[in-house]
């Protein structure tokens, strides 16, 4: 029995096979090339593809850009965002709307993540890996703040989360269709994607690669983003830093009472003398030290609690060009 052709409709364009999302915040001067590298290696592919772009509030008409772009090409879609809600909300609005029946790639909009790789990425999901995570080996451009601050952050983060991420896994990867709707599965506010693609399993192949400088611009991570970068990472995948401070209270304890013992011992051995305005000022400022970490790290969890009960979206919408029917 044939199915008879529908009159009234326009033919369904076939899904996508792949789906590539690019968040942007203000990269104006990348747009442009990131995108016909992107459609040279895709066109390569011989299968449908999309390309979603995510306008992450850009004040410097990266938006209105990507809206002539996507007017040229209906297999680029263009999401906007109401205001700059960041990297990761940008991942996520990419991730939730990709309708790739097979994988979706993630790469940055600065020619950092070159398209060129991809093949060589579908060649191992091919191959049956569910998730490929490229490596970065060195970063041309890379300053020794930032190397030094990035080590620091994925030891620290390994070291406190049962997370093992490699370091230099960023956000230039390719999941499964499965791996995409566990993914969005998952119901968290705060959202470090490098963490819950770690943390949803499925078969991971890393890739390594060397990132070319960034093609022009200046980096969108200031060192107070990537501060709150890394403390929301620590935070989000490990409640580690509070038995630290368990075992820390332990300790001081431990060491008050030794010190007890010892003034015991001079007021028996008849040694005791009162001048110790020095020890006792540095005794109390420590303790009102150790106090107030405690407090700060117990605070960053409380605001994390605080902000999932809002349950607010991680990301408003301004508008969405080419939406798929
Ligand atoms: N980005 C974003 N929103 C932000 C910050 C960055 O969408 O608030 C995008 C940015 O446009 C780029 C990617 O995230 O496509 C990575 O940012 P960047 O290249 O500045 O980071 P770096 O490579 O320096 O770590
Ligand atoms: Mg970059």
């Amino acid at each position: 029995m044939s199915i008879p052709a529908g009159r009234d409709h326009p033919p369904l364009a076939p899904l996508p096979v792949f789906s590539f999302i690019l968040p942007a915040y203000n990269e104006l001067m990348n747009i442009e090339r990131v995108t016909s590298r992107l459609l040279a290696m895709a066109g390569q592919l011989g299968e449908p593809f999309e390309i979603i772009w995510i306008d992450d509030g850009s004040t410097d008409g990266s938006g209105e850009l990507l809206d002539r772009l996507a007017a040229q090409d209906s297999c680029i879609r263009v999401l906007h965002f109401s205001r700059n809600f960041g990297h990761m909300a940008a991942l996520t609005a990419g991730f939730e709307t990709a309708r790739a029946t097979g994988a979706v790639i993630c790469l940055d909009a600065d020619g950092q993540h070159p398209p060129e790789l991809i093949p060589a990425m579908i060649e191992q999901w091919k191959s049956g890996a569910e998730i490929v995570q490229m490596v970065r080996q060195k970063t041309a451009d890379e300053t020794p703040f930032k190397r030094l601050s990035s080590g620091i952050f994925y030891s620290l983060l390994n070291r406190l989360s049962d997370l093992d991420l490699p370091e230099g896994a960023a956000d230039f990867r390719l999941l499964d269709r499965q791996a995409v709707d566990a993914l969005n599965s998952l119901p968290e506010r705060d959202r470090f994607i490098r963490g819950l693609v770690r943390w949803i399993g499925f078969r991971q192949t890393l890739l390594p690669y060397d990132a070319p400088p960034r093609m022009a611009g200046a980096t969108k991570y200031s060192t107070r983003k990537m501060l709150l970068f890394a403390f929301d990472g620590i935070t989000s995948f490990s409640i580690r830093p509070l038995r630290i401070i368990f075992y820390l209270g332990v300790a001081v304890i431990f060491i008050t009472l030794l010190y007890a013992l010892y003034v015991l011992g001079l007021l028996i051995a008849g040694g005791f003398r009162v001048p110790g305005w020095t020890s006792l000022i540095l005794l109390i400022m420590m303790l009102n030290g150790i106090q107030l970490v405690t407090l700060g790290i117990v605070s960053e969890y409380m605001g994390r609690v605080f902000n999932e009960s809002k349950q607010r979206p991680v990301y408003v919408l301004r508008k969405c060009t080419n939406p798929h029917r």
